[in-house]
Formats: C-alpha cells, structure tokens, sequence
C-alpha cells in the first residue's frame, strides 16, 4: 500500500480507534435496572406479532455497533472514517441487492416501507400534465398506499380494485381499468393481514403488455416467498429491514434502470440522487447483514415456520368450536395466519391474551377500532370480521410456544363466549346470517 491509498481500519477497532469521550459514562445504575425490568417484562411474553416487526436479531445488532460511536464518519467524506463508512455502505448494499437478485444500482435505501411506497406513487407521476393521469391499486393494500392514495385525488385519477372473495385480485378488472392515461400499477405482494400471495407474473405481464409501470410492495414478501423482479417485470418493489430482523429506520426501494422515478427528497446528490440525506451507515449495515442472513438461512426458517403454521391452525381449529382460517384456500405465506372465532370481538380476546402479543390487523391502523378493511375486502361473514386475530410467527417461535397459544385462546374464547350475548343466540338456535350489524365507529 502506497501512503496515498486510503488506510481502512481493521475489523478489530477497537483497538484501532479513540474512544470518543461521551461513552465513558453512558451507562448508571438507573439505565441497568431499566434495561432487567424491560427484558423480564419481555421475557415473560409469547411474541406472535412478527408481520407488525420482528426483533432485531442479535447478529444483525453486532454487526450495526461500531457503526454508531467508532466508524461514524459519514460515508460521503474524503477521510478515513468516510472511507470506511463507504465501504460498509456499500457492502451492505451488495448484500441487499445480491439477496433481492438484481444489480445493485438498481437498489436505493429509504427509510422504510412506507417511505418506499410514497416515493413509488408521487415519484412516478410523469411531468407533462397533458393528461389526468391514472393510478391503479387494491383495496387490500397498506395504509401507506391508500392514504397517499387519497391524498393524490383530485389531482390523479385513482382505481381501487376489489379483490375476490380469496383476497386476490382480478385480472380482467385489472386489464379493463387500464386506460392510455395510467401511469402506474400497484399491487401488494404479500398481504401484511392475511399472508395472500398475488399473481405477480400476470400482473407484470399485463403492465409489460400495456407498457407501463409496475410497483409492488413486497415488505411482507422478503424472506418469505423469493420473488423474480425481472420475470415479473416489476419496475419498483418496496422493502423495510424491520420485518426481516433487521433494525427499524430503514428499507429500501428497488427502481428498475430505465424506470423515471422522480425524488421526493433532494440533498447532496446521495444514492444518484434519487434519495438525498446522509446515508444511515449503521442501518444500512443491519439490513445487509439481515439479508445475508436470509440468505443463509431463510428457506430452512421458511420450513420450519411452515409446521409450527400447521400446528397453530390445525390446534385451534380443534380446540375452538366454529373457528375459521380467514386465508384459507388462497395461496398464502405461512408466517400469516389469521383466523376468526366468532361470537366475542377480536380485541376482548386480545385484552384477555395478556402475556401474548398478537394483533387484530395492522398496527398501522391499530388506532382505529374498526374492523379489518383487508378482511372486509374478502367479504369475510360479520361475525368473523369483528372476532379475527392475525398471528404472526416468526424465527424465534417454538412448538411449545404454539401449542400454550392455542390452550390459551381456546380458554379465553371459552370465557367470553360464556359472556357473549351473540353466543347464546347462536346457542339458542337464532340465525345470525339475518342479524343486521351496524359500524362499531
Ligand atoms: N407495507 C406493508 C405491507 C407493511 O406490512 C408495512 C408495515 O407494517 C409497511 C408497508 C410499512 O413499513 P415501514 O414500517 O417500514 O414503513
């Protein structure tokens, strides 16, 4: 090495690099305590919400550290610490776009899914405003979409397609709806409340066809099913770390090279500035390394989600009396499992499941106490819709964790139907099909 060429520190830096003086008294008595109460709470919880986040996974959290107080020059800086921090950056980029299969400027982190998919749908609004542009969607996706959905109307012309009772969406609708004016498709890639898996090949094949774009958001589909972005001619697709075990604060958006995607946020030029801000190394650090992980690991982790998905559905279709898979006969990601216990709401059930952690929908929309809009998409029957719970299962899931949930929920559901005026009509022989339910909100 010439004493021009940048000198990297090694791996170990700790003994590489000065201690900045404010770590010295960062940690007192008081953050220790704080930090045995949280974990005990922690500890003494069944986590079943994995498609909400994931826990950030211990390796992925090593792997971030020196990031923050060591090597935290930022990556754009003509110094050591820059370089460093750049060439961490762009390992993590390497991992990422490895994982996802494509090239790695084809690749730009964001700071979420969320972020991701504004960007997909203000960013692809074409500048010449010759036309009322066009905007197609679902009615099953992420609030994310919807809302930035909503917010674009007037201005852009949007179609929110139904899906079927199944949960997926027509493709002949699909195709009737597009019109010369449509500059955009978005569909949702894997259902955060249902686990559905869409048609991603027709729907890429129709766009490629009609010769326009396709986004899809496949936060919920990372990790779980492998998706080809060029045989599905997916032109944008949206990320986020923390559904991967990676940490929160970061995803990322795959824009296909050709694709004209305009930035929401401008800076110095970052990430071809298509995304400007200082890059989050450390973050960037943990989405490569949960990726590589994936990598690694994601299809024995697939498979043995898989069983302790059947045990779930299997055990608690047993245990609860008229119990039903909101998902059923769809194709699906084993991870999701949602299912209705009619009878008694779906949050009672939840306040009663104390020590586990599972949810009745999105956390999105979590403080909004209506029911699902995804289930209500599926016309799934008033009863089912009120009493659903979604189940998420995850890497650190185990059998006997399944097996204390399904004990718990059929005794829980139990003790409220023993309470549930609904249940003793039911008992009582009264058609519930003819009861006319009105909005909770
Ligand atoms: N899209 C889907 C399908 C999701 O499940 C989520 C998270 O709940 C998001 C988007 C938003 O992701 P983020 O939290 O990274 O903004």
């Amino acid at each position: 090495m010439n004493d021009h060429e940048p000198k990297f520190f090694e791996s170990d830096t700790k003994k590489q690099t000065p201690v900045p003086f404010m770590r010295k008294n960062l940690r007192s008595e008081d953050i220790d305590k704080a930090e045995q109460q949280l974990k005990s709470i922690a500890n003494n919880l069944i986590y079943m919400d994995y498609p909400a986040t994931t826990p950030c996974d211990k390796r992925v959290f090593e792997k971030m550290v020196p990031y923050f107080c060591d090597l935290y020059g930022n990556s754009h800086s003509w110094h050591p610490l820059g370089w460093e921090s750049m060439q961490a950056f762009e390992a993590a980029h390497k991992q990422l776009a490895d994982y996802l299969g494509v090239s790695q400027r084809d690749v730009v982190f964001t700071s979420g899914a969320t972020e991701s998919n504004v960007l997909a749908l203000r960013g692809m609004i074409p500048s010449n405003k010759t036309k009322n542009w066009h905007l197609i969607t679902t009615n099953i996706e992420h609030p994310s979409i919807l809302e930035c959905c909503r917010q674009l109307q007037p201005d852009i012309k949007v179609t929110i397609l139904p899906v079927s009772n199944d949960g997926i969406i027509n493709l002949d609708e699909l195709s009737r709806t597009i019109t010369d004016e449509t500059y955009l498709v978005s569909v949702i890639a894997v259902n955060n409340e249902t686990g559905i898996i869409q048609p991603l090949e027709q729907i890429g094949k129709i766009c490629k066809a009609r010769g326009f774009c396709f986004h899809t958001d496949a936060t919920q589909a990372l990790g779980r099913i492998s998706i080809d972005l060029e045989k599905c001619n997916v032109s944008l697709a949206s990320f986020s770390a923390h559904k991967v075990y990676g940490p929160k604060g970061i995803g990322a958006i795959y824009v296909r090279s050709g694709t004209l995607l305009r930035p929401l946020q401008v800076g110095g030029g970052q990430q071809r500035g298509i995304r400007g801000g200082t890059i989050p190394v450390p973050l960037c650090v943990g989405f490569g390394e949960a990726c590589r992980i994936l990598a690694e690991e994601g299809a024995s982790e697939v498979e043995r989600i898989s069983e302790l998905s059947a045990r779930l559905v299997t055990g608690l279709l047993a245990a609860v009396p008229y119990s039903q898979l909101n998902s059923g006969t769809s194709r699906k990601v084993p991870h999701i499992v949602n299912m209705g216990f009619p009878y008694v709401e779906g949050e009672s059930i939840m306040m009663g499941l104390k020590d586990i952690c599972v949810s009745t929908g999105s956390a999105c929309s979590s403080d909004r106490l209506t029911a699902s809009h995804v289930l209500q998409a599926m016309h799934i029957n008033e009863y089912f819709l009120q009493s659903s719970i979604r189940f998420g299962i995850g890497r650190f899931t185990t059998a006997s964790e399944i097996d204390y949930v399904v004990s718990r929920v059929a005794t829980e559901v139990q003790r409220l139907r023993d309470m549930s005026p609904l249940w003793e009509m039911f008992n009582n022989g009264i058609d519930m099909n003819k009861i006319k339910w009105g909005r909770k909100y």
